[in-house]
């Protein structure tokens, strides 16, 4: 084999440039008289293209395995006294670590440099078997995960896809599912999260007391359960998870901040009211969220309960009850005498396992807040769910623009623990702040991570503020200028659900001198053609959990075109109201500041006179307006355009004070007349 290049160029018969500028296409650098073995190879692969390529490329990969022998024996030989074995005088052009390692993780996308450097596969030899399978590509360029795999299956390797950290993006929207990617296989079955909601005094709190104590674990644990948010219980050897605030006002609230914590929600009807408007509320909530619904017909021992007139009931608004062939499980209890409960917790177990509820407990957790508060020992407390992974003590965290190191894991029977499994809640303290309820807690390496990332939450948050109340008040001047008082939306969402929901929240939002027309809406992301619509309208847009390409904005920006995307309705809806509030003439608001007495007019211009006054009453300020009255009776307005003691300008004087008044106005002014002063605030109306 040549050992430098002018040798390779006579034997192949090909110029020194023509090497080097090959080696160069294939990301190496010629500049050394010696060659490397295995770049000759390729090279004269490359420019002869006479020879079989497969067959250079397993006489490459026999190398690597003779090479791998050899140290394999030089191993088994180490500290014996049979005398060294040489190593291969070749050496590899990227550096070597474990050739045939098991299972290496790599992230989507990866340099055949780094592929070589985490492999230990010489980078040659990576990009010989690309060339087995048509990519041509140098040391320096990136291919993805699945031709990554292809080459290491062919050399004996298993890639992984790393996971992926989640941006900073996904972790402000709370965008769990991004949060959440999982190998199917490493995902093993977790707890249900149970969220009860229903009317008013339909026996929700009575309901998630009942079960509490028909749990053995906090029985055993002497029956004192702290309300920490959310608790578990066990059935037959599994468990389940719920969550301790009844309603859903908190269920809405969490989903408004992107948290879909709720696995199951059970519907508490009292048997002898029956449906009740906040029924339906829940209902529509627990239907628009897709969450399963088991009903739970509630105080089955009253006299006057009939739970018959509820399944009638709930079959009308489309709950079908399953004894009655639908697919609506429905479970009469009582929450007074227990009648019913282990029936309940049986049928969540069923649904739940329909519903094929999995996390992977191996891998840092993400979380959610259910509750949290500033604790006078503890400091900030956050009581979290954790959604995949397994939350241990002394992880580092990030919540929102929150960090911190846990420093207190306490599960709801108030006992320290080290770790929390998947739908597990579980009381944290050692966060810097406290959190909201349905931020996303992610687990991080390092402090300086959450610090960083959390600082990072932090500078989106306030840019996207600054950024949403420029856009905001450039469609306020736009109507404003045009005298418009109707703010024309085009409604682009992801389902119908969040589409009628939207539609009807912004409907709402309306008085006599500013409403909301929906002019379009419809389901995917925003088009170019709703950008035009738009256009032709004067209107703006709005987007709920869905996106608009960049060609799409870029059309926006360029037609002037506001573009305003949520994944949060409640946000949707301040925003718009908001900007109504902004639409409105402002509130005008006098302030009376004081009195004075015209004693003698120094000066009389066309416009402006200079009198000598008396202050009366209050004070006079500078820049004020002034109302002037003759016997008590107003004959104009002006300004006091500067005020003088003596011979100093000043801002402003009180009572007693004499003082020279310029008046600025159409007025004449007279002695005796009584010139009041007042000052007037613009003040935002809101809806
Ligand atoms: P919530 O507003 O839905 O949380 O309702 P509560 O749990 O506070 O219950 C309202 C009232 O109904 C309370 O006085 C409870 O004692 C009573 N209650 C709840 N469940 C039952 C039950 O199964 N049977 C009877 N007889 N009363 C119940």
């Amino acid at each position: 084999m040549p050992k430098t290049l002018d040798e390779l160029s006579k034997k192949i018969g090909v110029s020194i440039s023509q090497l080097q500028k090959k080696a160069a296409e294939l990301g190496f650098a010629l500049k050394e008289e010696k060659i490397d073995n295995d770049l000759a190879d390729l090279l004269i692969e490359e420019l002869q293209k006479t020879e079989d390529k497969t067959k250079v490329y397993d006489i490459l990969f026999d190398r690597e395995i003779e090479k791998e022998i050899i140290k394999t024996q030089r191993k088994k030989t180490a500290g014996k006294p049979s005398g060294p074995i040489k190593p291969s005088a070749r050496k590899p052009l990227v550096g070597k670590k474990e050739i045939l390692q098991t299972v290496i993780e790599i992230s989507d996308l990866i340099t055949i440099k780094e592929l070589s450097e985490k492999t230990g596969v010489n980078a040659i030899k990576i990009i010989g078997e690309l060339m087995k399978n048509g990519i041509l590509a140098n040391i320096n360029q990136q291919i993805d995960f699945e031709t990554a795999s292809i080459v290491a299956d062919d050399l004996g390797i298993k890639l992984k896809k790393k996971r992926a950290q989640a941006s900073v993006e996904d972790l402000l929207k709370g965008n769990l599912r991004a949060l959440l990617k999982e190998d199917e296989e490493e995902l093993k079955e977790k707890p249900p999260i149970v969220t009860v909601m229903g009317h008013v005094d339909h026996g929700k709190t009575k309901l998630l007391d009942a079960i509490r104590q028909t749990d053995v674990a906090s029985k055993e644990a002497g029956g004192i359960t702290q309300h920490i948010g959310a608790y578990q219980v066990e059935k037959d050897g599994k468990k389940i998870t719920f969550i301790d605030t009844p309603g859903h006002e908190a269920f809405t609230a969490m989903r408004a901040r992107g948290a879909k914590v709720t696995d199951i929600v059970i519907l508490v009807i009292a048997a002898d009211e029956g449906i009740k408007p906040q029924t339906i509320e829940a209902l529509n909530h627990a239907k628009e969220a897709k969450v399963p619904i088991i009903v739970a017909i509630n105080k089955i021992d009253k006299e006057g309960a009939n739970a018959d007139r509820v399944k009638t009931q709930i079959a009308e608004l489309g709950l079908q009850p399953e004894d009655w062939g639908g697919n609506t499980p429905v479970v009469s209890v009582s929450a007074l005498t227990n009648q019913g409960i282990p029936d309940l917790l049986q049928t969540i177990l069923i649904v739940a396992e329909l519903q094929n509820l999995k996390a992977n407990p191996n891998r840092e957790a993400v979380c959610t807040i259910i509750e949290a508060h500033l604790d006078k020992n503890l400091g900030p407390v956050a009581t979290v769910i954790v959604n995949t992974g397994t939350l241990k003590i002394s992880d580092n965290i990030v919540v929102g623009s929150c960090y911190g190191k846990i420093k207190i894991m306490r599960n709801h029977l108030n006992k320290n623990t080290k770790e929390a499994l998947p739908s597990m809640p579980i009381m944290i303290a050692g966060l810097s702040k406290t959190p909201e309820p349905g931020d996303i807690l992610q687990v991080v390496k390092t402090p300086d991570d959450a610090k960083q990332k959390a600082f990072a939450i932090e500078t989106i948050r306030q840019h996207e503020g600054a950024r949403k109340i420029s856009a905001i008040e450039s469609i306020i001047s736009q109507i404003k200028n045009k005298k418009l008082k109707l703010l024309k939306i085009i409604l682009k969402a992801d389902t119908n659900g969040s589409l009628e929901a939207l539609k009807n929240s912004l409907l709402k939002i309306k008085t006599e001198e500013v409403s909301v027309s929906i002019i379009h809406s419809g389901i995917g992301n925003i088009t170019e053609s709703d950008i035009m619509m738009a256009k032709a309208s004067e209107g703006m847009i709005i987007g709920f959990s869905i996106t608009a390409s960049r060609n799409v904005r870029k059309l926006a920006e360029e037609e002037g075109i506001q573009i305003f995307t949520y994944t949060v309705i409640y946000q949707a809806i301040e925003d718009i109201k908001n900007l109504l509030a902004g639409l409105l003439e402002p509130e005008i608001i006098i302030n009376e500041i004081g009195k004075a007495k015209v004693l003698k007019i120094f000066m009389t211009g066309k416009k402006e006179m200079i009198a000598g006054c008396r202050i009366t009453e209050g004070k006079l300020i500078a820049k004020s307006k002034l109302r002037v009255k003759r016997n008590e009776k107003l004959i104009g307005e002006g300004i006091l355009s500067s005020l003088r003691d003596v011979d100093k300008t000043v801002p402003e004087l009180t009572e007693g004070h004499e003082c020279g008044v310029k008046f600025t106005g159409n007025v004449k002014l007279q002695e005796d007349d009584i010139l009041e002063a007042f000052q007037e605030e613009l003040k935002k109306r809101s809806l």
